[in-house]
């Protein structure tokens, strides 16, 4: 085969059927497998990421009985009558020449809800509910539930399940001896402990057959206190392929672990070296996961005998064409999964239904559509950030004639500082794909081009869209202005972008996205631990099972390069308004170097000394920090003068992004009111 990923394209032969390649699509939920009046949309959603050629499809969680939902009323498969309503999506999948197995997720002690059981009776940090500890009938009675559960996965057309056995869930809770606390035939030695999963996988396949996918995924990493060590891992995979599992698939960490996983901060394929550490001790398929975001990156694991298949779910989210462009040479061509957690895991965590950051049309494909469009308008768009550049793309791949003004030397607004986070890097690669979006559509790109009222009432367009963004705001500190031509105080953009020298004490004030980014980008040293993969395992305490329990080491942090003071006006904890799956690595970021996060203050100067403040509404305790450098992270204003003077003029005018709400400046609302307003001009 001639292309540049022959691993990553090469079939997959499972003796009873063939996967036309190495990728499988992860289990993520999307908050469409509640309900079944949502199934069409799962159904458009699956059947799109088909036809972009994914080899083997895993849907979102279905609980196999009440006991094992997520939260009340979750999804759940345990009669024919919802199989029959899963029909349509297995037929979808099929007619698209794919393959799709349904994920059985039974949450234990996670599931937030009363009815939650487990193998002790122990809380979980995540979950407020009390799980009742089962007795040896109740046990019995859970394995029946995924044996049924896969039975009815098969009748509704599913090619096969995969039982989640990792994550902390329900399984893995008997596996630990720390949730485990039995003595009967469930609990004690390993071989008792790991008997619920072993049992489950040998009466699926006794029920299902020999030639319906049994997928498990193991907890190979737990990332926890008295996790697993390697030496059950091995015993587990090898009892697990003795059972009939089919594909071992790769969990890593619980969900009560205080690791991150999968955030963008985590290096790309951070977590390879785990499955490839199970190679040769199974003779199964197996297939690893956890930040990998590119054909090249699921390549080189492949090509080096890391796993035999990859497992990536957001970036089938960010885009659904990500393997049909690798296979026809258009890889850089693919809309890169960020790893935000913004559109996805948070709008879960939030019972939203999940999309992506940079493809707002993911979990939306049926009502988000972007046809041709009916006749071609000439349009202008002002702004090259992420949402001047959504909307222009998405206008001329409708079929518009597109002008994308920009007065600065190059596309990207706020993501060319994103971008030089540390831990942000991959906001690079969304600037890649628009680059290359933006020749592959036919927008005209003038860059280094301030459009004016004067020449866009020219007459040349049908409409025009202001994406012309924010600027920072100036929280007008006294002292502030005069301190500003010697470079001791400074705004965001200027101390992310380098243009000032920045001294080794700094106070940051404002407390948003921002200025958490840049106290990042302050105390991260001339490496950044997301490019590293074992300065990263170093610093958050990641190590070899075979070592230690779970993985865990005690974390060795580089000093800070820099002393710094996080600052906001509001008394609430800070980073309390971060995203609900991410807040909390950004602030144990800023703890392990030791930044100052202070709340409460008021800000009264700035002179040689420092920057002086005094705290609460009483304005006490007069302070000084004495910093050599302030950054000013105060948030940002719209910028829309053009707005006002082309209306008066009677154009057709749109605001979006930052231009529109500056308080909403985030790339997330950004991209997606770019492209709903592209859709449907
Ligand atoms: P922001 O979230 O609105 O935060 C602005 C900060 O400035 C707040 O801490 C605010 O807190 C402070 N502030 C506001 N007015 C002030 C004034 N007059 N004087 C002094 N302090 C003032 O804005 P941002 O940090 O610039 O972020 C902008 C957007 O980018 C946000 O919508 C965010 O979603 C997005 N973003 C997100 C991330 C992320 O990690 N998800 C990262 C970067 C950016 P007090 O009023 O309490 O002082
Ligand atoms: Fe990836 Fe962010 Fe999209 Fe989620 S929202 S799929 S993390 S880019």
């Amino acid at each position: 085969m001639h292309s540049a990923f022959p691993h990553l394209l090469a079939p997959l032969d499972l003796g009873f059927v063939r996967l036309r390649n190495r990728v499988l699509m992860g289990s993520m939920h999307t908050g469409l497998e509640d309900d079944p009046k949502h199934f069409p949309r799962l159904e458009a959603y699956f059947a799109e990421r088909a036809r972009g050629q994914v080899g083997l499809i895993v849907t979102g969680g279905f609980a196999p009985n009440v006991e094992g939902w997520a939260a009340p009323f979750s999804g759940r498969l345990t009669t024919r009558g919802t199989a029959a309503k899963h029909a349509p999506i297995t037929r979808a999948v099929h007619a698209e020449g794919g393959h799709v197995a349904l994920q059985i997720l039974h949450t234990g002690r996670y599931g937030y809800h009363p009815l939650a059981v487990s193998a002790s009776r122990l809380r979980s940090p995540i979950s407020p509910f009390m799980p009742r500890a089962l007795g040896a009938r109740g046990i019995e009675r859970q394995i029946r539930a995924f044996v049924r559960c896969a039975v009815l996965a098969r009748e509704a057309g599913y090619d096969g399940v995969e039982i989640m056995g990792s994550e902390g869930y329900f399984i893995n809770q008997f596996l630990v001896e720390h949730v485990n606390r039995r003595d009967d035939a469930w609990g004690g030695s390993y071989a008792n402990r790991m008997r619920l999963p072993v049992e489950i996988v040998t009466r699926t396949r006794e029920a299902v057959g020999p030639d319906f996918i049994l997928v498990y995924r193991l907890s190979m990493l737990d990332l926890v206190p008295d996790g697993s060590d390697w030496n059950e891992v091995v015993q587990l995979a090898q009892a697990v392929e003795r059972a009939g599992a089919t594909i071992i698939n790769t969990g890593i960490g619980w969900h009560e672990a205080r690791i991150p996983t999968i955030a963008t901060s985590v290096p790309r394929a951070a977590f390879a070296w785990v499955t490839r550490k199970l190679k040769g001790q199974v003779a199964i398929p197996l297939c690893t996961t956890n930040r990998i975001n590119t054909p090249d990156v699921a390549e080189r694991l492949l090509a080096e005998g890391a796993a035999d298949m990859v497992s990536m779910a957001r970036p089938l989210l960010a885009d659904p064409d990500f393997v049909a462009k690798a296979a026809s040479g258009r890889a850089d061509e693919i809309n890169t999964c960020i790893a935000c957690n913004q559109a996805c895991l948070d709008h879960v965590f939030q019972r939203k239904v999940a999309s992506c950051l940079v493809n707002p049309r993911a979990g939306h494909e049926t009502e988000l559509r972007y046809a041709r469009a009916p006749s071609r308008k000439r349009i202008a768009v002002v702004g090259a950030g992420p949402a001047g550049l959504a909307c222009a793309t998405v206008l001329a791949g409708r079929g518009h004639a597109v002008d994308l003004f920009e007065a600065g030397d190059d596309i990207g607004g706020q993501f060319n500082l994103a971008l030089r986070v540390p831990g942000k890097e991959e906001f690079r690669e969304t600037l890649r794909y628009f680059r290359r979006r933006l020749e592959v559509t036919g927008v005209r790109l003038h860059l280094g081009t301030r459009a004016t009222v004067a020449s866009l009432l020219d007459g040349t367009h049908d409409e025009i869209v202001l994406s012309t963004g924010v600027v920072a705001r100036d929280p007008a500190i006294p002292g502030a202005d005069e301190h500003r031509a010697s470079g001791r105080v400074l705004d965001y953009a200027e101390a992310l972008l380098g243009r000032r020298p920045i001294g080794a004490r700094v106070a940051v004030v404002g407390a948003g996205g921002i200025g958490f980014d840049v106290a990042e980008y302050l105390v991260t040293g001339a490496h950044s631990p997301s490019l590293d993969v074992e300065l990263w395992q170093r610093e958050w305490g990641v190590t070899d099972p075979e070592l230690a329990r779970g993985g865990l080491a005690a974390p060795q942090i580089e000093p800070a390069a820099r002393k710094v003071y996080l600052l906001q006006r509001k008394s609430t904890p800070l980073g309390k308004d971060l995203g609900k799956t991410t807040g909390w690595i950004h602030r144990a970021s800023l703890k392990m170097k030791r930044v100052e996060m202070i709340g409460d203050v008021r800000y009264e100067r700035i002179d040689e000394r420092g920057l002086h403040v005094s705290f609460g509404e009483a304005r006490t305790q007069p302070t000084v920090f004495e910093v050599d450098t302030v950054v000013l992270c105060a948030g940002q204003e719209s910028v829309r003068d053009l707005d006002a003077p082309l209306r008066a003029a009677g154009r057709r005018v749109h605001v979006i992004g930052g231009a529109d709400v500056a308080a909403e400046l985030d790339a997330k609302h950004a991209i997606d009111q770019g492209s709903r307003l592209a859709a449907r001009l």
